[in-house]
């Protein structure tokens, strides 16, 4: 499909709620979740599921909807948390994919305890800060990963192991799980998230949703939202979350989160024990009695951010460059 086409089909997708969403100035309440929902959470990297989503996870599972998780990638690429982790001042490709495998491991233990069983767990295991490179300029040839040196995805667990690292894999691996999952609900991240890796799993989301016809089914939502955000710091569970500053300009709603729901998103978090060593209080400032989605993924007057690339807009605030 072409850009152009691409970008008809999103505007006249999105266009009414853009004119809703303008015309209400103070938070609107998503939709409750229902026990025949299929939800499916669009996870960059082992955390994000529980950071976004874990409220909404919990509640849904509480309600009977049925939830899934796509892990793109695995985690191999965070030198940093290899370095606190290992304690190595300079990792080797080994201990990268050390750090993937530990990780694939806490994503497991955190689906758990957000109540989503084994058989809804798709691991894609595409490389970690090379997402962005994939849809760029890797969308056939193989690329590389700096951190692992695999080019090819390693992981057993793997929805498709051995695919090569490039972007039609890339895609075809993404909706061979949405042709399993058959979601009526997904929840990716916004192309103004500050992590390229989370911008690139946005676009892809953007881009086979569209191919689908399906993008009505999305939200989106931010975990990299500007520094400092979000604020206050730490475990404040009773808090509604604050807009992030990235994303001033989109129409968000609002989900609530009770405390048991909260409680087992703290839980979850818990798991990610290799983050939360070098994170962990801007992990436990996800825990809010709010969580917010957006019926966009850009603000409607910003199109060349869903045509595809480069995305986000220049002058969006920055994030913690570590992270
Ligand atoms: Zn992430």
């Amino acid at each position: 499909m072409s850009r152009t086409v691409l970008r008809a089909l999103l505007l006249a997708a999105f266009a009414p709620l853009a004119a809703a969403s303008a015309a209400t100035p103070e938070l609107p309440a998503m939709p409750a979740i229902g026990p025949d929902a299929r939800v499916l959470i669009v996870s960059p990297h082992p955390d994000d599921e529980s950071l976004c989503c874990g409220g909404l996870i919990a509640t849904a599972r509480r309600a009977g909807a049925a939830v899934s998780i796509v892990w793109i990638t695995s985690g191999g690429g965070f030198r940093l948390d290899a370095m606190v982790v290992q304690k190595k001042a300079r990792p080797k490709r080994s201990d990268m994919r050390a750090l993937a495998r530990r990780r694939i491991g806490e994503a497991e233990s955190a689906a758990r305890e957000l109540g989503v069983g084994p058989d809804a767990r798709y691991f894609l295991g595409y490389p970690d800060r090379g997402l962005l490179r994939l849809l760029l300029d890797h969308y056939e040839s193989p690329y590389r990963s700096k951190y692992t040196g695999a080019n090819a995805v390693p992981w057993e667990v793997a929805v498709s192991p051995g695919s090569p690292y490039d972007g039609a894999s890339l895609e075809r691996d993404f909706a061979s799980v949405l042709d399993r999952v058959r979601p009526t609900l997904v929840l990716a991240p916004s192309p103004y998230d500050a992590h390229p890796d989370h911008r690139a799993s946005g676009i892809l989301a953007l881009r086979v949703l569209g191919t689908r016809g399906e993008l009505a089914n999305a939200r989106f939502w931010i975990v990299h939202g500007g520094r400092g955000w979000p604020r206050p710091r730490g475990l404040y569970p009773d808090l509604p979350q604050t807009p992030p500053p990235r994303g001033a300009s989109l129409p968000w709603e609002m989900f609530t989160v009770d405390t048991d729901a909260r409680e087992v998103k703290r839980l979850a978090l818990r798991m990610h024990e290799t983050q939360l060593k070098v994170m962990g209080r801007k992990m436990m400032s996800f825990v809010r009695a709010t969580e917010l989605y957006s019926p966009l993924p850009v603000a409607a007057d910003d199109a060349r951010c869903i045509e595809a690339l480069p995305c986000p807009p220049d002058g969006l605030p920055e994030d913690e460059p570590a992270l």
